[in-house]
């Protein structure tokens, strides 16, 4: 293998025409991926000495998976938690650790990954934790066959759907969409009435539609279908004013309020589509500009 830093998502890629083709020839479920199955057999596929020989169920606190290389018999462990309620997450898990196997081991020879790293989809790809995240996404949910699932009005049913045909959670499933869609589209995880984290596509952002989540904590707004206790659930959407959400929309600027929620931890996942046309930026004054040259 060479020294040059891998491409995420190329490798992941060959993976896909792999598994299209094998399928293509003797049929079987394509989707969700076996990746147990798969990293056991990644070592042959590519003629590497240094196989997985083991995918295994623990239970080690606090992390949501881990791979380990036995130096002396060159083989690695792959391991996730087994208390991890959803498997959607543990197969996530399962690819990020895949992931590792197939971009990183020469660098390093022991993994331990949170469920935090599970969610670090950085679109440039900073750290080794979302690029293993890259390659899990493109693993699971390959793009060619993720644009044939999606209508054209995209809804939680919609991506709810695609969550159950790759075997990912829902959040996973939405955050693949919000990484090529054109809809300027957010997506907000909030835990007793405040957000955990939030995520926007490129056209949101370019819109200013996003949180800034990891300064200080940032309130669900009161008016929100989120902070309503009445509806647990509204995956298709209600229509409510942009203002709602982004202090700066326009009174008359729709926004397609979807939620999610689950009574268990107070958690609620929204996702939020703003027309195409909409913009949220704060107007600013030419005095502002003003201010802003001088200081
Ligand atoms: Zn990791």
């Amino acid at each position: 293998m060479s020294t040059v830093p891998l491409s995420a998502a190329k490798e992941a890629n060959k993976l896909t025409k792999i598994l299209d083709i094998f399928h293509q020839a003797h049929g079987g479920f394509r989707y969700p991926v076996n990746v147990k199955e798969l990293a056991l057999q990644c070592a042959d596929l590519f003629k590497w000495d240094d196989p997985i020989s083991e995918v295994k169920a623990a239970s080690i606190p606090g992390f949501d998976g881990g791979l380990f290389k036995d130096s002396d018999t060159k083989r690695w462990l792959l391991l996730y938690n087994q208390s991890v309620e959803s498997q959607g997450r543990i197969r996530f898990t399962q690819a990020h650790e895949l992931g590792h196997y197939i971009l990183h081991r020469q660098a390093k020879e022991t993994f331990q990954c949170s469920e935090e790293d599970m969610l670090n989809w950085d679109v440039e790809e900073k750290d080794i934790e979302s690029q293993a995240d890259k390659f899990a996404s493109n693993l699971l949910m390959p793009l060619h066959d993720f644009r044939e699932q999606i209508t054209n009005t995209v809804d939680l049913d919609v991506l709810g759907f695609c969550a159950g045909r790759y075997g990912v959670s829902l959040t996973a499933a939405i955050l693949r969409w919000l990484e090529h869609t054109d809809q300027k589209a957010v997506v907000v995880h909030s835990q007793d009435g405040y957000m955990n984290w939030s995520w926007s596509s490129q056209a949101a952002l370019k819109a200013g539609a996003f949180f800034r989540t990891k300064r200080s904590p940032v309130p669900i707004p009161e008016a929100s279908l989120a902070a309503n206790s009445y509806i647990k659930l509204e995956k298709t959407g209600q229509t409510v004013s942009a203002r709602i959400w982004f202090e700066h929309a326009e009174e008359i600027t729709p926004l397609r309020e979807m939620k999610v929620s689950s009574d268990r931890h107070d958690i609620v996942l929204s996702l939020l589509i703003l027309p195409k046309s909409a913009d949220v930026w704060e107007v600013r004054s030419p005095e502002w500009f003003a201010r802003s040259k001088k200081g």
